[in-house]
Parts: structure tokens; C-alpha cells; sequence
């Protein structure tokens, strides 16, 4: 922790807030404060963006190779420094070691990947067809970017926004939520490191993310904010990027339905079920919400999950052996804990689980809940918690007509061994994603991200980047 950044990081240097005010991080396996970093006001955005608008040029026209260069620098960084990052991010966030170790791999991939993209950007041209024009077409960086991340995934929700900016010759300031503020000036020091120039690249941490967003996304001068966050606050931001027509990427919430089907492997189902409602202790996007199962084998399954959920050792994430760590803060634990009494209230039955702990942390135990009301909150709220909700449902019209009766779309899992069923469903769900037979479905190469409130854009994959470029197309008389 020592020698962790603590300041803001603006035009390549370390500073602290104008007004000298700092904001606390929090251990949630303790309650106990870790440390202080430094709390930005208006006024330090204001230079984060003079810093990224005074780097922009220079940075779109520095060669892909030396943006890529610098990617794949720091994607080496990161994998040295795995133990580190993972710790830091445990001690932050609260997650077990482990997955911090799998996030930090996760994260250091988009680096790897954007890397081998920023030297990919295509352009194309060609006679028009009344032959008297031709077309050039290139493609250009949209400018200074707002990058605003949440606090589940605090290293790789960064690298996924900063990766395909840096490749696109994209400058920026991040705001990473104030939860987990520390492994995202850990990246900065390393993307320092690995070469980064001075501003294109600056972050500022805050409890006054209002103050400090608005007047940059209503200024003019940021042309793109990329945000991955909650629907709510995704709207908020829509709005606020109106006035100056600012570029957005939206990242937004998920109700994702884990629909378990008769003909299902119930073994694979069970395994899916873990891994896409205990990743990151139920405190995902991609969370299995709802999960609906086949009438047939729904008793079987409750059983089964029931026992897995049963098993995992639940404590503080650095401690050896732990599954599950603390839930983020107070604020997010008693929102899994009334979900729950509601539930229970109308008449759900509790397999396994549901009580909240005594004694310090801000530990819920994991928690499988079977046949849930349809109208309980959970079903239209997102959990972001170890807690499974299962439904049961008779026919494939039924269970679909259902798993699409929510305004989000980001992902959703489908088990079945018949191969038309699988296909036939998950064509049907109105979703951005679909887990087919597993529990996970986010990769670097894959394109990420919602439809309806889900969210707007793709983070990733292949069109990853075009989310930080511009077509500009020149017309050239042919003589
Ligand atoms: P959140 O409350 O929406 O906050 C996300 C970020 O937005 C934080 O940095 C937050 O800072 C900031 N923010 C809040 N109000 C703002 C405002 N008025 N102006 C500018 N920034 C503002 O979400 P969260 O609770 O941190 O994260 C959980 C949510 O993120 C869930 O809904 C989850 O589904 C979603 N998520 C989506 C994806 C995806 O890829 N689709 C991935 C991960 C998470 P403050 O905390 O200081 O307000």
C-alpha cells in the first residue's frame, strides 16, 4: 500500500486537490479505513481537461505502432505486478484473491488485445458511382473522452475504456468510482511507466462526481463519454451529453434470466449457475438474476445449487480458502438483505442461506431461494448479490415471453443438449449476450454490451475501438 498513488494524476504529473480535501477508502471486510486519495473538485477537472485537450493532437498523430507499443508495454507491467494489483484490489473492493488474480489477467488482456488493434485501423476509398468523385475514407480519434467506471471491477472496467481510447489516439480523463479509486492510479502509474506522454491519460478521483462530470460533458470540449454504470445514472448522463451532441457508450445495468430447460446436462447447468451468479460475489453485470427452471427438473436443480451455494467459505478476501467476500459497502448489503426478506415475505422458500452475519464486514452469506413470486422486487431489480431466485416455468413460449418482460437486455443463459432449442431461444432473447450451455460469457475479443436499457455501444472484440473513432470522408474530383 505504501507506495501506492494517492493523488490525482493530471498532465502526466501527480497532484493533489485544488481545495486540499481527500476522501476515504474503505476495507469492507473490516469497516476500517485503508487510506485517504485525493477528492477533486470542479476545478481539478478543469485542468484534467485542459491537460487531455492540450495532448489531443499531438497523440492522434503519434504512429499506431508507438500507441500499440505502449499498450503492450503496460499489459506486461500489470501481469508482473499481478500480486499487487490483486491485493490492492481485495483490499479496496473485497474480493478473494483469487478471482482479484483472475480480474487483473482480464484486465491486462483488453491492453494485449487494443495493442494488436491500434495497428488495424482501416480506412478504404474508391470511384464513386457517377465517376466524376472519388471517395477517400480514413478514420480519425473522436477527441477528449470521459471515462467513468463503477466499482466491481475496478481494474478491468478501466483497461476496457482505456485500451481501444489509447489505440485510437483517443485522450482522456477517467473517473473511477470512489469505492475503488486505488487500482485505478495504480494503472495510471503503470501506463506512465510503460511510456504514456503527459495527458493523455488523466485521472481524477472524487466524491463530487456530479460537480466534476457535468460541466465537462455540457462544455464542449470532451466528444465522447464512455460510462459503465447503473441505468439510472446512465440516463442522467444521456441527458447531460445533449447539449454538446457528446459521442456515448453506455455500459448499463443487466436482469440477466438463467433459463435451465428439461433436456438440460443438469451437471453443466449447476456449473453455469455458479459461475454466472458467485463471479465477483453475485456484484456483476452479467449476474444470472432470475433463474427460470423447467418444471421436470427445478427441484433437482434447487438441490443441487442449494448444496454447491452451501459449500463456499464465505470471509475476508485475502484470507486462503475464502469463495466469497464482503459485499462492497453497508449500502449494498441491506439492499440484498430486504430483496431477500421480500421474497421470503411472499412466500419464497429459503434453500440455503438468508440471514444476514453478525460482527464486522459486510459479509451475506450465498443464498438460493425457490419458488419465488414473479412480482417479488428481486425479479425486476438487479441483486448484486450472492442470491439466487429460482422460477419455474412449463413451456419454451412461456419462458421466453418471460425472460424478455424487463426493460434491460444485456445477457442472458440457456441451457439445453437440443441443438434447435438452443439455437431457436437464444435468437428469440432480447438480449446483447448469451451464455449457450456456461456460465461466462465476457472476453476481450468478444464484443460486450446491451440492448434495450442495457446500454448503447460494444466495449471489445473487434468493434471495441470504433467506438473511439470518427469516419472522415474526403470527395476528390477524378481529372
Ligand atoms: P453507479 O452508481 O451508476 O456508478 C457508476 C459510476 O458513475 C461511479 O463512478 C459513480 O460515482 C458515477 N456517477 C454516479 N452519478 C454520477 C453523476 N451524476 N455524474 C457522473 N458520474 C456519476 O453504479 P455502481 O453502483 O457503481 O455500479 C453498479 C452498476 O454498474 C450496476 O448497475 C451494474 O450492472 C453496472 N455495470 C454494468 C456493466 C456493463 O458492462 N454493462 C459492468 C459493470 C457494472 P459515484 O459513486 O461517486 O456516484
Amino acid at each position: 500500500m505504501t507506495d501506492t498513488p494517492t493523488q490525482l494524476f493530471i498532465g502526466g504529473a501527480w497532484v493533489d486537490a485544488e481545495d486540499g480535501a481527500t476522501l476515504p477508502v474503505d476495507d469492507p471486510a473490516t469497516g476500517e479505513v485503508l487510506c485517504h486519495v485525493a477528492d477533486a473538485g470542479p476545478k481539478d477537472a478543469r485542468l484534467a481537461e485542459e491537460a487531455a485537450v492540450a495532448a489531443q493532437e499531438a497523440w492522434a498523430r503519434t504512429a499506431p505502432r508507438a500507441r500499440s507499443e505502449i499498450l503492450r508495454r503496460a499489459y506486461e507491467l500489470i501481469l508482473e505486478r499481478t500480486d499487487d494489483l490483486a491485493h490492492l484490489m481485495t483490499s479496496e473492493m473485497g474480493k478473494p484473491l483469487a478471482e482479484a488474480r483472475g480480474e487483473v489477467a482480464y484486465a491486462a488482456e483488453f491492453f494485449r488485445w487494443f495493442s494488436e488493434e491500434a495497428v488495424r485501423i482501416d480506412g478504404g476509398g474508391g470511384i464513386l458511382p457517377d465517376g466524376r468523385n472519388r471517395m477517400l475514407l480514413s478514420r480519425r480519434p473522436v477527441g477528449p473522452c470521459l471515462l467513468i467506471t463503477p466499482w466491481n471491477f475496478p481494474l478491468a472496467m478501466g483497461t476496457r475504456k482505456i485500451g481501444p481510447a489509447i489505440a485510437a489516439g483517443c485522450t482522456m480523463i477517467l473517473k473511477p468510482a470512489p469505492q475503488t479509486p486505488l487500482s485505478s492510479l495504480a494503472l495510471a502509474a503503470i501506463l506512465k511507466e510503460a511510456g504514456l506522454p503527459d495527458g493523455v491519460l488523466n485521472v481524477v478521483t472524487t466524491s463530487r462526481a456530479g460537480e466534476v462530470c457535468e460541466p465537462l460533458l455540457r462544455g464542449g470540449r470532451i466528444r465522447k463519454l464512455s460510462f459503465t454504470g447503473s441505468t439510472n445514472v446512465g440516463r442522467l448522463l444521456l441527458a447531460q451529453c445533449a447539449d454538446a451532441v457528446v459521442r456515448t457508450s453506455m455500459e448499463l445495468g443487466g436482469n440477466a434470466p438463467f433459463i435451465v430447460f428439461d433436456d438440460a446436462d443438469l451437471d453443466t447447468a449447476v456449473d453455469g449457475a455458479m459461475l454466472a451468479k458467485m463471479r465477483n460475489m453475485g456484484e456483476a453485470c452479467t449476474a444470472a438474476n432470475r433463474f427460470f427452471v423447467h418444471r421436470s427438473v427445478v427441484e433437482e436443480f434447487g438441490r443441487r445449487l442449494a448444496e454447491r451455494m452451501g459449500a463456499l467459505v464465505v470471509g475476508p478476501g485475502t484470507r486462503d480458502g475464502v469463495d466469497v467476500g464482503p459485499l462492497i459497502d453497508a449500502a449494498g448489503r441491506a439492499k440484498v438483505a430486504e430483496l431477500v426478506a421480500d421474497a421470503v415475505e411472499r412466500g419464497a422458500e429459503v434453500l440455503v442461506g438468508g440471514r444476514t452475519p453478525e460482527g464486522p464486514g459486510c459479509f451475506y452469506p450465498p443464498t438460493v431461494l425457490a419458488d419465488v413470486d414473479p412480482d417479488s422486487r428481486l425479479m425486476d431489480t438487479e441483486i448484486f448479490g450472492p442470491v439466487a431466485a429460482i422460477l419455474t416455468f412449463d413451456d419454451e413460449d412461456e419462458v421466453v415471453r418471460r425472460a424478455n418482460d424487463t426493460p434491460w437486455g444485456l445477457v442472458g443463459y440457456v441451457f439445453t443438449e437440443g441443438l434447435d432449442r438452443a439455437l431457436r431461444v437464444s435468437e428469440r432473447l432480447e438480449v446483447g449476450m448469451v451464455g449457450l450451455n456456461t456460465g461466462l460469457v465476457s472476453n476481450p475479443a468478444a464484443p460486450f454490451g446491451g440492448v434495450k436499457q442495457s446500454g448503447l455501444g460494444r466495449e471489445g472484440g473487434r468493434v471495441g475501438i470504433d467506438e473511439f473513432l470518427e469516419y472522415q470522408y474526403l470527395a476528390v474530383p477524378v481529372r
